[in-house]
């Protein structure tokens, strides 16, 4: 398997960053994880769009990133599966450990490779997941998708010891997301998630979910709730890079039913929207 390594491309088993990588030493980075369906990266322009503005907000040099695309494609030649996974981290560079940032000339770190993933089994689809609600205890920059991400860490494996498949965060009160994805719930047909705000990774699926049902003309509210609306919930799921749109039907031990109407309308839209390549989203 090749992986892009600051501009060149090399074996895995060759590739290596120092360890005064400030990705290493700090979690100093930004990544993406863009999902590859078939020959086509999904939402690529979307996803740089908010990688763009994740190094802008950590004042990170320039990157190139159109020679990102181009290694992408070079990448996708080595294919031979049908769904995969492809990650880019960039880190601001290799420098002596020093909390402030190293000397203008430091160059970032590039690292992107694809990887072969299953596809969602079809029995999550028809059957939904469980999830529990864990406290939010992250920073309060969390629309920066860094790599610094042991809280989320320690949220899923919470959750996996508890039967669950994600764990919801919680913040004052009110649901924000999953510990990798974006949650929604359903009441009286109207869709609701937590709207945009410093406390949330804006998610590529959710916006593209959201576009869905615009499209589709199903009413959308972008207003917090609480996890005991979520109890009460008609229908509930998570959008995420990795798994399209997941129903929930559990929510810390209530069981809200099978994967409802408006969930199964949205999935349906939404993978078809997979198959189709738009200058947009392709
Ligand atoms: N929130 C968090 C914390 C995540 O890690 C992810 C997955 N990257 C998401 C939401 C979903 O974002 P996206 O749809 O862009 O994968």
């Amino acid at each position: 398997m090749r992986v892009y390594l600051n501009g060149e491309f090399v074996d895995i088993s060759q590739a290596r960053v120092p360890i005064d990588d400030r990705g290493f030493l700090f979690g100093d980075a930004v990544y993406e994880v863009i999902h590859l369906y078939g020959d086509h990266l999904f939402a690529w322009d979307l996803h740089i769009e908010r990688l763009k503005f994740g190094l802008q907000a950590l004042e990170f040099p320039p990157v190139d990133l159109d020679a990102l695309r181009q290694a992408a494609e070079v990448l996708k030649q080595d294919r031979d599966y049908e769904e995969g996974s492809l990650y880019i981290q960039i880190s601001r560079g290799v420098y002596p450990r020093s909390h402030v940032f190293p000397p203008e000339g430091t160059k970032p770190t590039v690292v992107m490779w694809i990887r072969p993933v299953d596809p969602v089994p079809a029995e999550l689809l028809a059957e939904g997941v469980r999830v529990v609600t864990v406290p939010d205890d992250r920073w309060s920059k969390v629309w920066i998708k860094t790599v610094g991400l042991l809280p989320n860490v320690l949220a899923k494996e919470k959750a996996r010891r508890m039967g669950a498949y994600e764990a919801i965060f919680v913040r004052d009160g009110v649901v924000t997301e999953a510990s990798s994805a974006n949650v929604f719930m359903v009441r009286r047909g109207v869709i609701r998630t937590a709207p945009e705000t410093n406390y949330i990774l804006p998610g590529i699926t959710r916006e593209v979910t959201l576009q869905i049902a615009r499209e589709l003309d199903l009413p959308v509210e972008l207003k917090p709730f609480l996890p005991e609306e979520m109890y009460q919930a008609d229908e509930a799921f998570l959008t995420g890079t990795n798994i399209g749109i997941l129903p929930i039907t559990t929510v810390d031990g209530h069981y809200l039913g099978k994967p409802g109407p408006v969930t199964q309308r949205l999935l349906q839209a939404f993978m078809a929207k997979t198959k189709e390549v738009s200058s947009r989203l392709g």
